[in-house]
């Protein structure tokens, strides 16, 4: 069985990567944070020292990190996983990043016969520990071919965007899409409830009617709504306000990158840079962007 280390172990990359323990796979795991290392552990995976412990003698590497930043340290550079890897081996970068970013890598191990994708996620937190994420993968088929059996064990769903950058184009304009309904969402269900509606209620309505969507009818943002999602848990976990501010910030690059009209995506970015103007706020879950409509009590 294929050696797989696994570096990012946080919200989404803990589970991912108890669910290639779950597969089969023999995975030593890193984290720079100790409790999330203890949690991998505790999951099945082997403990890493460092990530480039973790790597060596690896035949697939795969990255959760939080940003562009994070991905070029691990990788890149004279300390960099790609000077410790074997010729032949696999990078699988499922983090959020630019296009940019992700192509620079995946010239970067093309130079030293390592295969490389960029293989970002959508679903959420639930999907990732239900192992039924959708990947979109950037980079060449051959190389999308050969992650298509570790994907598989994390996800439901794996598609070749393009060459290599093009599953974070995807990832983008998903995201940019996914914080425009959430705000929609969040301003409807306020709307109705300062006009004397139950949330629950008007969720029901909607979800059968045209304004249905994935905010509304997997991700609620109004409490009391549905279990087992953030908004249930005080915002705690879940995709940070952060990461979304993040994802919007690409969105907005790439759009002028191309000169795309992007007015909506600026107007989301807008608002979650003024709900996350305090540093707890951006730590929650981005469906507290409720917060942001609901009246304080009494008013
Ligand atoms: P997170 O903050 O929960 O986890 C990131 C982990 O990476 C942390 O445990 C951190 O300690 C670790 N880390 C950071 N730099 C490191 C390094 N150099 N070496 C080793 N570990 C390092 O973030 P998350 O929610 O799991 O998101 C990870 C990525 O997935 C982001 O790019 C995000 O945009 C994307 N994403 C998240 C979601 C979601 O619902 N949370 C959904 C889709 C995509």
């Amino acid at each position: 069985m294929e050696k797989i280390a696994f570096i990012g172990l946080g919200n989404m990359g803990g589970p991912m990567a108890a669910n290639l323990v779950g597969a089969g796979y023999a995975v030593t795991a890193f984290d720079l944070s100790p409790v999330a290392l203890e949690q991998a552990v505790a999951c099945g995976c082997t403990r890493g020292e460092s990530a480039e412990s973790a790597a060596r003698g690896a035949d697939v590497v795969i990255s959760m990190l939080p940003s562009g930043a994070a991905v070029k340290g691990l990788y890149l550079g004279a300390r960099g996983l790609l000077q410790a890897l074997d010729a032949g081996a696999l990078v699988i970068d499922c983090s959020t990043i630019s296009a940019a970013d992700a192509r620079q890598l995946i010239a970067a191990a093309g130079e030293r016969d390592i295969r490389a994708v960029d293989a970002p996620v959508s679903g959420g937190t639930a999907a990732a520990v239900a192992g039924t994420l959708s990947f979109m993968c950037g980079g060449d088929a051959g190389a999308v071919d050969a992650a298509r059996p570790y994907l598989q064990a994390m996800g439901a769903n794996i598609f070749h965007a393009g060459p290599a950058g093009s599953g974070q184009v995807a990832k983008i304009c998903n995201n940019m899409l996914l914080a425009i309904h959430m705000i929609g969402t969040a301003e409807a269900l306020q709307l109705g409830v300062d006009n004397g509606l139950d949330p629950k209620v008007l969720s029901d309505i909607m979800k059968a009617s045209s304004g249905g969507n994935w905010s509304l009818e997997k991700y609620n943002p109004y409490p009391g709504v549905m279990d087992n999602v953030p908004a249930a848990n005080g915002y705690a976990g879940g995709f940070a306000v952060a990461l979304m501010l993040k994802d919007l910030g690409l969105a907005m690059d790439t759009a002028a990158g191309s000169a795309s009209s992007t007015p909506l995506g600026a107007l989301a970015k807008n608002l979650y840079q003024l709900h996350g103007s305090r540093e707890e706020i951006r730590r929650l879950d981005f469906s507290s962007i409720q917060n942001l409509f609901r009246r304080p009590a009494g008013d």
